[in-house]
């Protein structure tokens, strides 16, 4: 059957184009209010994609507006496992227009590539499980059980999708959820993502003098709260890049030994790190390689300072307050309320005489850990191989999808964040792209994932 079904793939490559290109030329932007309606559009052409494959399809509408939600399923294998495949068909606006060679929403192929805003995030990738969906279903059906989530809010962090995951979690049971946000390390190189890191973000403040103080008559014995808020966040982090909040570091949960085998085994040198970042030395933490540093270490930075006086010229001013930005990524495990209070205790303690020190959560989310240990991960393993040559290298990232998390919290299931772009895509850019090569192949390995998921080994 699997053969049946990957021949149908490989036949109707051009139809699988023309999806695509369709789905591309509606300038689903979810950020601006005139587009709307074009997002609607894309949302019901999903629709009606799914429904003919044989899917029962449905919008759902958010409780206070938003674009809506594409929910597809097809549960005709009692008893098999489920996969749930996510996706949004909303894009980022298309700026600076000007810049791309060909219009953003008119899909145009060169060398082997289609341009157009949505090519690779995420119209490309949600729609390789779509075409890879309905090969099976012309077929009979797939092996698993299938269920499609496609949001039109991701560029703009909406609520429709969270708010449905919550609401309808006991009727979206799945064993698996495909996230297909992550991409290619380089060409024949796949990942597969297992951690991303998590945000605490405070003002902290430090207050002294009732009022602002003439320097030359208090200088001396008047207490300086931009003094003292130099202090703090000098003692927050030191020379080395070592964090020094109380227990910072006591429940970092480090990368397993084939996550550090696969990223020592990575051709990134810190040659090109200094490049990428226009500096002569690279800051952090010695005994860990700038990956570890980047993916697997905790961290903090200072973003602004704001107070005393910042005009031209000078003034001998004594501020009665300073405030400064700071943000701590967390990894997995570290919990951000526990941070937080760490942070108060350290603020506490590094302000000088005179002056005192607030610190207040801007907000914060939590790092997100996902288990490689099941088969799942083992399905996509041999559905990469077979398809491009090669298995997903373990990753991990710095910064946070906020979709993983909303996942994590609401089903009790196993996330798959990969995916089939290109580094040099140009994601949120001008002149973004997809490798219509990958493209097929991405179709190809979603359909040998559907009946991994089942192969007995
Ligand atoms: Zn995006």
């Amino acid at each position: 059957m699997l053969d049946q079904v990957l021949d149908r793939a490989r036949q109707r490559r051009g139809d699988a184009e023309a999806a695509l290109f369709e789905l591309l030329a509606i300038p689903s932007v979810s950020a601006l209010p005139e587009h709307a309606g074009d997002c609607r559009r894309a949302a019901g052409w999903l629709l009606s994609r799914l429904r003919s494959a044989g899917m029962d399809a449905r919008l759902v509408e958010g409780a206070d507006g938003g674009h809506p939600l594409v929910v597809a399923e097809w549960l005709g294998r009692p008893g098999a496992p489920t996969l749930t495949v996510y996706g949004h068909y909303d894009v980022q606006p298309p700026d600076p227009v000007d810049e791309w060679r060909t219009p953003p929403f008119e899909p145009t192929v060169r060398d082997g590539c289609v341009y157009a805003r949505g090519a690779d995030d995420n119209k490309g990738q949600h729609m390789a499980s779509v075409l890879a969906a309905e090969h099976w279903l012309a077929d009979g059906g797939p092996p698993v059980n299938l269920r499609f989530l496609i949001e039109g809010e991701e560029e703009v962090t909406g609520h429709v999708l969270p708010d449905f995951l919550h609401a309808s979690a006991d009727q979206l049971a799945t064993d698996y959820v495909l996230i297909g946000d992550g991409g290619f390390l380089a060409p024949g190189q796949p990942t597969l993502l297992t951690a991303l890191r998590g945000l605490l973000y405070t003002e902290i403040e430090v207050v002294g003098p009732a009022v602002d103080l003439h320097s030359g008559i208090f200088g001396g014995v008047a207490p300086n709260p931009f003094n003292s808020l130099a202090h703090v966040l000098a003692g927050l982090k030191d020379r080395d890049g070592v964090v020094r909040i109380p227990g910072f570091y006591d429940d970092v949960e480090p990368p397993n030994d084939e996550e550090l085998r696969g990223w020592q085994a990575l051709p990134v040198t810190d040659e090109q790190h200094r490049e990428a970042m226009g500096v002569t030395e690279l800051a952090g933490e010695p005994g860990y390689s700038p990956l570890e540093r980047r993916w697997a270490r905790p961290t903090l930075d200072v973003h602004g300072v704001i107070g005393g006086f910042t005009g031209a010229g000078s003034k001998t001013v004594i501020p009665a307050r300073a405030k400064a930005k700071v943000s701590m990524r967390l990894v997995p495990r570290q919990d951000p309320a526990r941070i937080l209070a760490g942070l108060r205790e350290a603020v506490d303690a590094l302000v000088t005489p005179g002056t005192r020190g607030t610190v207040t959560d801007l907000g914060g989310v939590e790092a997100v850990l996902m288990e490689t240990d099941h088969p799942g991960v083992e399905a996509l393993g041999r559905a990469f191989a077979a398809a491009y040559g090669a298995a997903p290298l373990l990753v991990r990232e710095g910064g946070s999808i906020p979709v993983t998390l909303e996942f994590q919290r609401a089903l009790d299931t196993r996330l798959l964040v990969t995916g089939f772009g290109l580094p040099d895509d140009a994601l949120h850019s001008p002149n973004e792209r997809m490798n219509l090569e990958q493209y097929h192949r991405g179709v190809e390995t979603m359909v040998r994932l559907m009946h991994e998921l089942v192969a007995e080994r």
